[in-house]
C-alpha cells in the first residue's frame, strides 16, 4: 500500500510536474498568484463523488484524468470559480426530470458538503463581493453553477430550492434541445423552439427575478438571441469559444460576441480541444474511448477497484491509440485573442471547462494556468486588464444580476 502510495506520488511528480509552468517567469507566476483568478465552469463536482477520490489531495491528470484539486489550485495559482450541477440530458418525461432533479440536487449537496468539511480551506460564495475576502483568507472560492436546466424539469419554481443551496449562474441546454431551449448541438441538427420555448422565457424571468446569471453556453445562437433581448441583467457564456477562429456551433459568430457586449456580456473562454480546432480523425481513439466511456458512465456507483481497473483501461488506449492531433495551448489563445480583438478586455473571460473535457497540449490542467496569465502580458495586455479577465468581468455580470434582483 505505501509503496504504491509512494510510487504514485513519484509518478504524479514525474508526469505533471510543472514543467511548462517552468517556461513562465518567477515574476509572471508570483503576478498571477497575486491576482483574483476564477473559472466560470469547473466540472469538479463530479470528481467529488468518485470512490476513494479526494479533493484535498494532488491528483495527476495523466493518471487519473482529474484537472483540479485543492493542491493544485493553489499551485497553479486558481482561487475557485463556479463549480457547476451538471446533468446529462435525459428524457424529457416526468419520470426524467424527477431522476434529473434527485441527481442535481445531490450533486449540490456534494459541493455544500466539500466546504462544510474544509472551512479552512474553502468558502461558499453567492454574491459577487464575496469572492475577494474569500480570496484574501486564502481559501478557495465555491459559487455554484447549473450547467443544463433539464432537472428544474416544468416547474420554474423549483430554481428557488437551487439559489437558496447557493446557485447563481443557470445554463438553459446542453447537448440536445429540453424542456426549455434548443441546444446548438442537437443530434436532429434542427431547431425545436428556435431558440427559448414559453417554459424558457419563465425560466429566464424567475432568473432575473431571483438575481441569476443567465449562461448561453451550449445553447443555439438564437437563444443567446432571445436571452439578449429579453434578459433584464448581462448575459454570460461560461465556458465558449468564437466561431472566426473555427467554424463549429459551440462557438459563437462576432456579430453575436459584439450583441453580448453591448449588453454587458461575457464570453468565458472553453478550452475544450474538439471545439477549439478540426482534428484529424482518430476512429479507433473514439472507438475504444465510446466503449470506455460506456463502462464508466455510471462513475460514482463503481467500486474503486473497478474504476482503478478502467483507469488502467485509459491509459492503454492512450499507449495504443495516441490522440496526435490535440488543440494545443495556442489554439487556445488563438479563441482568447480573437475575443478580445473583438469585443476588448470588459468582455472577456476564463471558463475552460476542467473535469468536464477541458485541457490541451501544454495546460493539461489547472497547474498551467500562469501560462494564461503570461500569453494576455505578452500580447500587451495590462496587468488590470488580465485581472478583469480573470475574474473581474464575471463578477461584473454577477453583481449586475444582484442589482436587477426584483425588478
Ligand atoms: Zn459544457
Amino acid at each position: 500500500m505505501r509503496a504504491g502510495v509512494m510510487l504514485g506520488a513519484a509518478l504524479i511528480a514525474l508526469l505533471s510536474g510543472p514543467a511548462s509552468a517552468q517556461a513562465v517567469s518567477k515574476k509572471v507566476v508570483q503576478l498571477h498568484q497575486k491576482l483574483l483568478t476564477l473559472d466560470s465552469h469547473l466540472d469538479t463536482p463530479a470528481s467529488l463523488d468518485l470512490p476513494g477520490w479526494s479533493i484535498d489531495e494532488e491528483h495527476g491528470v495523466h493518471l487519473d484524468y482529474t484537472q483540479v484539486d485543492l493542491p493544485r489550485m493553489k499551485k497553479g495559482g486558481l482561487d475557485g470559480g463556479f463549480w457547476a450541477i451538471y446533468t446529462s440530458q435525459g428524457p424529457l418525461t416526468v419520470e426524467g426530470f424527477r431522476k434529473a432533479r434527485d441527481f442535481a440536487l445531490l450533486r449540490g449537496v456534494s459541493i455544500r458538503e466539500m466546504v462544510a468539511a474544509d472551512p479552512a480551506n474553502f468558502a461558499l460564495a453567492t454574491e459577487a463581493k464575496d469572492a475577494a475576502p474569500i480570496a484574501a483568507a486564502g481559501k478557495r472560492v465555491v459559487y455554484m453553477s447549473i450547467e443544463n436546466a433539464y432537472p428544474l424539469g416544468e416547474d420554474v419554481s423549483l430554481l428557488q430550492s437551487f439559489y437558496d443551496m447557493g446557485v447563481r449562474v443557470v445554463g438553459f441546454a446542453h447537448f440536445a434541445h429540453n424542456q426549455f431551449a434548443d441546444s446548438s448541438t442537437d443530434p436532429s441538427k434542427k431547431p425545436r423552439f428556435g431558440g427559448l420555448s414559453p417554459l424558457g422565457k419563465q425560466l429566464l424571468q424567475e432568473m432575473n427575478r431571483m438575481g441569476v446569471v443567465p449562461d448561453a453556453s451550449h445553447s443555439s445562437d438564437q437563444v443567446l438571441d432571445d436571452l439578449l433581448a429579453l434578459s433584464t441583467t448581462p448575459v454570460l457564456l461560461t465556458h465558449s469559444g468564437c466561431k472566426a477562429v473555427y467554424d463549429h456551433p459551440r462557438n459563437i459568430d462576432d456579430a453575436h460576441l459584439k450583441a453580448l457586449a453591448a449588453k454587458g456580456g461575457v464570453i468565458q473562454m472553453n478550452a475544450f480541444g474538439a471545439y477549439l480546432k478540426a482534428s484529424k480523425p482518430n476512429p479507433e481513439r473514439q472507438k475504444a474511448m465510446m466503449a470506455l466511456f460506456g463502462e464508466m458512465r455510471e462513475g460514482t456507483k463503481l467500486t474503486a477497484e473497478k474504476r482503478t481497473e478502467l483507469l488502467a483501461k485509459r491509459q492503454e488506449i492512450d499507449r495504443l491509440h495516441p490522440d496526435t492531433d490535440r488543440a494545443t495551448f495556442d489554439d487556445f489563445m488563438a479563441h482568447m485573442l480573437h475575443a478580445l480583438k473583438v469585443v476588448g478586455p470588459d468582455h472577456v473571460g476564463i471558463g475552460a471547462d476542467w473535469d468536464g473535457g477541458g485541457g490541451v497540449v501544454g495546460m493539461e490542467d489547472v497547474l498551467d494556468l500562469p501560462r494564461i496569465t503570461d500569453a494576455l502580458l505578452k500580447a500587451g495586455y495590462s496587468e488590470a486588464d488580465v485581472a478583469k479577465i480573470w475574474s473581474g468581468n464575471v463578477l461584473r455580470v454577477l453583481a449586475a444580476a444582484e442589482a436587477g434582483k426584483g425588478k
